[in-house]
């Protein structure tokens, strides 16, 4: 069992990590998240494809891969998610909001995501997340700082303090063509979609295909002025 750290602690090593793993690749900042955290390390997917789930694989076989099952995915998605966990050496994590979609409509009405998808985000993504991040001091995740001018700013290491966790986001450096590559030099899992004119899947209500031009986050909530579900703000 890796020791618990205070919060304090936590922060430093955050700050400390940031400035000195920069540069490094994406295999070392895990290989130092795994060191570091040991069983209180996880990686979070989308399941959009399995590239930091491959990579964390190599640095802490078994890892803890959590996925949140908001009731809303794509059958693309929750296969890419048994796939991952058939395939590769890690153990997937499922979490689930407190309602399901058919509870969430009776107390709130049906169609939520369409008329306050932010509601909607908090009660079927963040608080799930939320409760089942409160084993774990530090969490991956698969940002990178070309996806969005939301995004431009991702830490390789850094401090969550919303959450007072240890956000790793080891591709943060990468760019589309680094994920393509190292998807084919690994034949790593890719969620289906990818190929069907998707380029960042999330719930169904909220995802459309992109178009020639936009950026890969240019199909979520389109036409809302939302761009972040609040898992990374
Ligand atoms: Fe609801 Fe859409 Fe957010 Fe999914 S992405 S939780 S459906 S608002």
């Amino acid at each position: 069992m890796t020791a618990v750290r205070t919060a304090e602690d936590l922060e430093k090593l955050a700050e400390g990590a940031g400035r000195d793993l920069e540069e490094a690749s994406a295999p070392e900042i895990l290989q130092w998240a795994a060191e570091t955290f040991g069983d209180r390390f996880c990686v979070t997917s989308s399941m959009e494809d399995a590239v930091v789930a491959h990579l964390a694989s190599r640095a802490r076989p078994g890892v803890d891969v959590v996925f949140l099952d908001t009731g809303y995915h794509f059958p693309e998605t929750l296969g890419t998610r048994d796939a991952v966990d058939a395939v590769l050496d890690v153990n997937v994590v499922t979490l689930t909001p407190r309602q399901t979609v058919a509870q969430q409509d009776a107390q709130y009405g049906p169609k939520l995501h369409d008329r306050d998808p932010d509601l909607c985000c908090t009660l079927r993504k963040v608080q799930p997340l939320e409760a089942g991040l409160a084993g774990y001091d530090a969490w991956a995740t698969g940002l990178r700082r070309d996806e969005s001018p939301t995004r431009a700013g991702t830490p390789v290491v850094g401090w969550d303090p919303k959450r007072q966790k240890v956000k790793v986001s080891p591709i943060a450096r990468w760019s589309a063509d680094d994920v393509a590559q190292y998807v084919a030099a690994h034949g790593v899992l890719t969620n289906p979609l990818l190929d069907d004119g998707y380029a960042s899947v999330g719930c169904a209500p909220c995802t459309r295909r992109v178009l020639a031009g936009e950026d890969a986050r240019a199909g979520r909530w389109s036409g809302t002025g939302k761009t972040e579900c609040g898992l990374h703000l």
